[in-house]
């Protein structure tokens, strides 16, 4: 909670007030700022401390943690596969460009018309649910010629001393085919029905609590075992999902695996189970919150600090949906920016509330430090998932995105007007 600092002089955009200012006169007063260096090196290290264990490596990004198209972009031209989960995501990575056989399409809803496009693109698919069977089999059937590659999305039980690990304490996951009570089997013995399908991969991801080395045990051990069980001769994959942690602020003061950490517990598993075959399946990984967390900064101007009976409310122009769609209510770490830092007064308590007409809408609960005055700037950190794609257009429009790629800055989203707010191309006036 005290974990404000101050940032009078330089802070990490290596920008003082005036120049943060000069930026808001461009892109208004308040905007993100995406730290490309920074994404670069958070590709680079997850890359490394898996590949330097496990030669046959590759990174899907999960697009809706945050598909910002830049971002993608940039992340593809790094080496990275498009994890999408719908055909909205899928049609985005084509149209950054990217390869259709680079593409990892998952997610629970999938079309005939999704499932055609996809295979015919040879993409990488993983079936979520016995429906998509159904699909599978008609397009193998009206192809004869083509050789068909599915993965099939798995689900299995991963408690841990009769504990769940699952996110929200949930018993069961919802997503995948069930191996317990015999659907994979069946899923299995459908597909091979049709001569031109092969079943090339198992497809693990699941969202736990705490995303600890013991869950990716399981699950990595989990897939190896029933790959080996049931698809070794047409194994081609063995993917893991996301889930894992990225770097966290200093601020947080708290120990989580490292990316070594994750690579070491799932390469050594895979190392292991696939010792002395000639050719070791691709591992791949399926990180979103990892890669793109500390990527992001939002920057919201101060317009007043007020004093309600004894408590002060600094009210920014920014909202709790900027900064944390989900309403948690932990603080981000933050900076304060000041116009005249000079100025000595006492530390206190003090909210920073945003500009909807809810109650519930504050940035941050009881800081304690020197008061922000009109005219400062809040910088919070560790803005970059789920916030692009999920703040929802209340009340004002979305603000602008600027990339920052060393000293320079470039626009990558124009701040919404109203025109696009209310686009006439959907609604009628
Ligand atoms: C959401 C999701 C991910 C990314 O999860 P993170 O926790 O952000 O790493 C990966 N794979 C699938 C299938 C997902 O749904």
């Amino acid at each position: 909670m005290e974990s404000i600092i101050e940032a009078t002089g330089k802070n990490d955009l290596g920008l003082d007030h005036d120049g943060i200012h000069q930026l808001a006169n461009e892109h208004g007063s308040s905007f993100y700022v995406l730290n490309v260096n920074k994404l670069r090196g958070n590709y680079r290290k997850i890359d490394t401390a898996f590949k330097s264990r496990y030669e046959n490596f590759i990174i899907g990004y999960s697009y809706k943690t945050n598909y910002l198209p830049y971002l993608c972009k940039e992340l593809s031209n790094l080496g990275a596969y498009a994890e999408v989960v719908s055909r909205l995501e899928y049609d985005l990575a084509i149209r950054i460009g990217e390869d259709p056989m680079r593409i990892i399409f998952n997610g629970p809803l999938k079309t005939m018309d999704d499932i055609t496009y996809a295979l015919n693109n040879k993409s990488i698919i993983n079936i979520d649910s016995l429906y998509e069977i159904d699909f599978v089999k008609e397009f193998a059937l009206s192809n004869p010629d083509i050789e068909v590659s599915i993965g099939l999305r798995v689900n299995f039980d991963i408690s841990q001393n009769g504990v769940s690990a699952l996110q929200e304490g949930y018993k069961l996951s919802r997503f995948g085919i069930c191996v317990n009570n015999g659907n994979l089997k069946h899923a299995l013995t459908e597909l091979r029905t049709i001569k031109n399908i092969r079943i090339v991969g198992l497809h693990g991801h699941f969202s736990t609590k705490n995303r600890s080395l013991e869950s990716y045990k399981i699950i990595t051990q989990n897939l190896c075992m029933l790959a080996k069980e049931n698809i070794l001769d047409s194994l081609e994959y063995i993917d893991v999902g996301g889930g894992i942690y990225g770097e966290l602020p200093e601020s947080y003061n708290t120990n989580v695996p490292t990316f070594d950490d994750y690579a070491e517990t799932i390469c050594g598993i895979l190392n292991k189970e696939f010792d002395g075959l000639e050719k070791k399946p691709l591992l791949i990984l399926e990180p979103g919150v990892a890669m793109v967390a500390n990527v992001f900064l939002f920057i919201a101007e101060v317009i007043e600090s007020k004093k309600i009976r004894d408590e002060y409310f600094v009210l920014v122009d920014g909202s709790v949906h900027n900064v944390k769609p989900t309403m948690h209510k932990n603080n981000l770490p933050m900076r304060i920016v000041r116009k005249n830092p000079d100025i000595d007064t006492v530390k206190q308590s003090f909210n920073i509330v945003g500009y909807t007409c809810m109650e519930k809408d504050y940035l941050a609960f009881e800081i304690k430090d020197r008061l922000p005055m009109k005219d400062d700037y809040i910088i919070f950190e560790n803005v970059g998932a789920y916030t692009i794609v999920f703040n929802p257009p209340f009340i004002k429009e979305r603000p602008g995105i600027v990339a920052m790629n060393h000293t320079e800055f470039t626009t990558v989203r124009r701040k919404e007007t109203i025109k696009q707010f209310f686009n006439e191309e959907i609604y009628i006036f």
